[in-house]
């Protein structure tokens, strides 16, 4: 147990660097500022239309070393030395059918974020492939890449600009129409239409300032105009008020109907309805079935069920609705 209450009260501080991360992997994907070294190969072939599935064929990935990347400082190249020797995922297998919903759980640092960033080529693996409908994504065009996969993270970001223009970046020739029709399928259109400027309306420090709650549905308003086939969530541990909270979900729930999701799962309703769940520990994915197949085999997944209930006060994953005793 030692072994999972460390990485859990850790957990504050190991979530602000891996959510600069998933920004910066959101705005990869928003806004086509895409990494320098991630570049289209002169053969690249189109991810067909809708396709919607997706496979890691024994995918290991250790992050790049320091002479790979540019850094601002000397220490953060020793930091990036060090961890560029140790693997982060070993010999990572799994299957996305298209239009199924599959959750990673396991541990705080066991890999998950890093698994959901090698689909949209944030990184390229170190060894196996990523295949998005059936296209190794390393192979794939950046357009196809980009049409095909949509990222809702955690701290969704809004540029400072109107509402209309922070939505039109998933669809330049969207109508205003749509984006009213986005924004209700979202939960947000009445909220934007109560504003004086409504779609005009500025975002942000010297503009309007939405909530955690409304920043998030806007993005999946900006996700439904997208409408990708594979999404990939990352699920909020942060505590939205009640009222909040249930319209991201109703919100969420538009956005992944029909579409192939994987997402890193903090809450038990998730877990119960993914088609598969898979255990990553340590890089590499130690258990997989439905929730009740992994609550019986008494595994790890069932100790996470019953110890993240264990950290006690704080908004942990699966809290809300765990069983008595
Ligand atoms: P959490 O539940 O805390 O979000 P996680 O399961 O998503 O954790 P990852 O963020 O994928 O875990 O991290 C896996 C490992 O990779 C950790 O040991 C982490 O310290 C390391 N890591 C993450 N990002 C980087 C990076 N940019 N450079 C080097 N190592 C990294």
């Amino acid at each position: 147990l030692t072994r999972l209450y460390g990485p859990l009260t850790a957990l504050s501080n190991v979530r602000v660097d891996v959510m600069s991360a998933l920004v910066s992997f959101e705005r990869v994907f928003e806004v086509l500022d895409l990494k320098p070294g991630i570049s289209e190969k002169p053969d690249a072939r189109a991810i067909p239309r809708g396709a919607g599935r997706v496979e890691f064929r024994d995918v290991s990935f250790r992050y790049p070393s320091a002479a790979e990347v540019s850094l601002a400082s000397l220490e953060d190249v020793a930091a990036l030395d060090r961890t560029a020797s140790e693997p982060v995922l070993r010999g990572v297998s799994f299957t996305v059918e298209p239009g199924q919903m599959v959750a990673l759980v396991g541990p705080s640092g066991a890999g998950k974020s890093t698994i959901a960033m090698l689909v949209p080529r944030v990184y390229d693996v170190t060894d196996g492939s990523v295949l998005v409908g059936d296209v190794d994504v390393r192979g794939a065009t950046l357009e196809s890449l980009r049409d095909t996969i949509g990222v809702v993270t955690q701290d969704s970001h809004l540029f400072h600009e109107t509402i209309a223009e922070n939505l039109r970046y998933a669809r330049p020739d969207a109508t205003d129409e749509e984006l009213w029709t986005a924004l209700e399928r979202a939960q947000v259109g009445h909220l934007i239409r109560d504003l004086p400027d409504g779609l005009d309306t500025v975002v942000g420090e010297r503009g309007y300032r939405f909530s955690g709650g409304e920043k998030q549905r806007i993005a999946i308003a900006r996700l439904l105009l997208k409408a990708p086939s594979v999404v990939i969530l990352d699920e909020a541990t942060a505590h939205l008020d009640s009222e909040s909270e249930a319209a991201v979900q109703q919100a969420l729930a538009a956005a992944l109907t029909g579409r192939t999701a994987l997402v890193i799962a903090h809450r038990l309703s998730t877990v119960r309805d993914a088609d598969q769940i898979l255990v990553v520990d340590g890089g590499r994915i130690v258990e997989r079935g439905t929730h009740d197949e992994l609550v019986a085999a008494g595994g790890l997944y069932a100790e996470l069920y019953r110890t993240q209930f264990a950290v006690a006060g704080s908004p942990r994953p699966f809290a809300e609705e765990l069983p008595p005793g």
